[in-house]
């Protein structure tokens, strides 16, 4: 199910960033506890009421040479219009109403989006008066905020999902695999698509009815079906924005959200970027399976080291997901293109993963008894028992005496045993501690 967007929009110091962290902060701070994650500071995954949603200050982007602010803030607005469900439109309550406001008003009212005005800045309740010329813009929702305290920010949050679209299921049915490709602009992601769904065996279904469908390429593969999710989004070009790097990484958002297994293309020719990272850890964070496909491998001169080198290279930058097995092909000469699909069943296969109880435990005590957990002054985890809870991903509950006494250390040694045990090559997996009273 693909999660609303909500953009943030406004000329800059108007407080989008300082709303956008309060929005994110405490997934931001989570995350960033996992060694070898690079965090966006512009993308966040937040909640309210019970609905997610996918935030972006578009503040935070660079659409190269502009440097004009208007300029700059009518890209945040039309990027906003394309991509967000809701827009929060941030405007300054002690500068007042200025041209540039106005002008952002327009564009955002020719485009039919919601719109949520948000004025920021009013720290203390008596200043609230100061929102009322905002009115003059027409949005439905005006909302003293001060994103400083705080205040306001609930009303605004109310406003922002009342305007969410109904959550729509997924159509496709369980069995059926779901695979995106991510990866940054020009990796061949587009090339690859056209290489896998021109293979001799693969059967590409009728394109669907429904306009949400039609973003997808569903096809067949040794009975298997699998469908490739936001294919339009891949194939898209020509847009202004399509080459700016940090909003491929909306796309491979709206597109993990969706999937079971997540090919994270890699450019062979042009090494491992740091952005490559961003998109791989929000893979890992929503609990996809994974695959490194390192594209290009045509264009690499090489020894019989090169390979080896690369896998090292690509371990040492993504240490946090060593899970994830690793194909080098060409889109241009197809080699070893065919490899992709059984891999992707494979992975998928292991996502789906289930182990018994008994069995599980006994793995866990096997664990135990060759390392024990390290004391904590003077007090010992004690783990009672665990059991798997779900699948995609593989999640076990484990119930312990105090889950504070569990080090990252240990439940990466116990996640090792587990893997060592059962495989689950490709996959991530998640321990929840629980205390056993
Ligand atoms: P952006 O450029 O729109 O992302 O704005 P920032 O979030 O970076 O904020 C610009 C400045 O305004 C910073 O110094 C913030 O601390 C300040 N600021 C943000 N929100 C508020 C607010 O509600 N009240 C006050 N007084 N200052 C704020
Ligand atoms: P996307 O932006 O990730 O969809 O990338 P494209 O599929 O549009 O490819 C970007 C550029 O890389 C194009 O010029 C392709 O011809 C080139 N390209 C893609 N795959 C390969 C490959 O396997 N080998 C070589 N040498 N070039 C490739």
């Amino acid at each position: 199910m693909s999660l609303p967007v909500v953009a943030i929009v406004g000329r800059p110091n108007v407080g989008k960033s300082t709303i956008f962290n309060r929005l994110a902060g405490e997934r931001i701070a989570i995350v960033e506890d996992q060694p070898g994650i690079t965090r966006d500071r512009i993308y966040s995954r937040s909640e309210w009421n019970g609905r997610e949603f996918h935030l972006i200050d578009t503040g935070g982007l660079e659409f190269g040479e502009q440097d004009e602010i208007l300029d700059h803030i009518r890209n945040q607005a039309e990027l906003a219009i394309e991509e967000a469900d809701v827009i929060l439109f941030v405007v300054d309550g002690r500068d007042g109403m200025t041209p540039t406001d106005q002008e952002v008003a327009e564009m955002l009212h020719r485009s039919n989006k919601p719109v949520v005005l948000m004025v920021n800045k009013i720290d203390n309740f008596k200043h609230s008066n100061d929102a009322f010329e905002f009115y003059q813009l027409g949005f439905e929702y005006v909302i003293p905020t001060s994103s400083i305290h705080g205040t306001g920010t609930g009303d605004m949050l109310d406003a922002v999902v009342s305007y969410f679209p109904d959550t729509q299921e997924e159509s496709y049915d369980e069995d059926t695999i779901r695979v995106s490709l991510i990866g940054r602009p020009n990796v061949g992601k587009s090339s690859i698509v056209n290489a896998l769904l021109g293979e001799e065996r693969v059967i590409v279904s009728p394109v669907a009815g429904t306009t949400r469908d039609a973003i997808d390429t569903p096809f067949k593969y040794e009975g298997q079906e699998y469908v490739l999710v936001d294919t339009a989004g891949i194939r898209k070009r020509g847009k202004v924005y399509e080459s700016i790097e940090k909003y491929s990484v909306l796309r491979a958002l709206r597109a993990i959200e969706r999937s079971d297994v997540c090919l994270i293309i890699v450019d062979g020719e042009r090494g491992i970027a740091e952005q490559d990272k961003r998109i791989a850890g929000y893979a890992h964070e929503a609990g996809c399976a994974a695959i490194f496909v390192v594209n290009k491998w045509d264009a690499v001169e090489k020894d019989e080291k090169t390979m080896d080198h690369f896998k090292q290279e690509l371990r040492n930058q993504f240490r946090f997901m060593d899970y994830a097995p690793i194909l080098f092909v060409s889109a241009k000469t197809k080699q070893r293109i065919h490899r992709i699909l059984p891999m992707v069943q494979e992975v998928s296969e292991q996502h789906a993963m289930r182990i018994t109880t008994s069995v599980l435990n006994q793995v866990i005590q096997d664990a135990i008894i060759s390392t024990p957990p390290p004391q904590d002054r003077g007090r010992r985890l004690k783990i009672q028992y665990g059991t798997q809870v779900s699948v995609k991903p593989p999640t076990f509950v484990l119930f312990v005496n105090d889950p504070e006494l569990a080090h990252f250390s240990y439940l990466r040694y116990l996640e090792n045993q587990l893997r060592q045990a059962f495989a689950f090559t490709g996959t991530p997996m998640r321990l929840i501690l629980r205390k056993k009273n």
